[in-house]
């Protein structure tokens, strides 16, 4: 049975910035969950942050600019939590391969998990494309990544 990596606030664990979840109540996600397909994993509570913590961003590039040092992630206090971000990244990237993981689904907009378009580094909620540094890693490394609309895409990929 193939498994997924997905974005444990997804799953509903109270572990956002705000500590909150973002449950997805998709049927098939729900499925997966049950019979342990689907492995819960968050980047940010790997890389040693806590929960509740202040909204980060990043700031002068995207995921990819961040693992080259060409950007950094800044959060609202004005705290430099780049090497967290980056720890995370790689935590997320040894579970999944520790798993034999070779697709996930990762919450959209997030500075570690946003696969498409990430917030613009000036906390004014304006998004741009672009993706967050730990869907850049997983990616660098050929798992393929989703977001939280793209179920049955996941779901196709898995049953190739
Ligand atoms: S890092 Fe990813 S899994 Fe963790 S709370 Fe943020 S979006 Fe969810």
């Amino acid at each position: 049975m193939k498994q997924i990596l997905i974005s444990a606030c997804i799953a509903g664990e109270a572990i956002r910035y705000d500590g909150r979840g973002f449950p997805v109540k998709d049927p098939l996600l729900m499925e997966w969950l049950k019979e342990k397909r689907a492995l819960p994993f968050c980047p940010e509570v790997s890389g040693g942050l806590a929960t509740p913590r202040p909204p980060a961003e990043i700031q002068g590039g995207s995921g990819l600019d961040v693992l080259a040092g060409r950007a950094r992630i800044v959060n609202t206090l004005g705290e430099d939590v780049t090497d967290d971000f980056v720890l995370g990244a790689h935590k997320t990237l040894s579970f999944a391969k520790d798993n034999g993981v070779m697709a996930a689904i990762l919450k959209e907009n997030s500075p570690s998990c946003g696969s498409t378009t990430i917030y613009d580094g000036t906390f004014s909620s304006h998004l741009v494309p672009g993706n967050g540094v730990t869907t850049a890693l997983l990616r660098a490394h050929h798992i393929v990544v989703f977001n939280e609309t793209e179920i049955a895409g996941a779901a196709r990929f898995l049953a190739e």
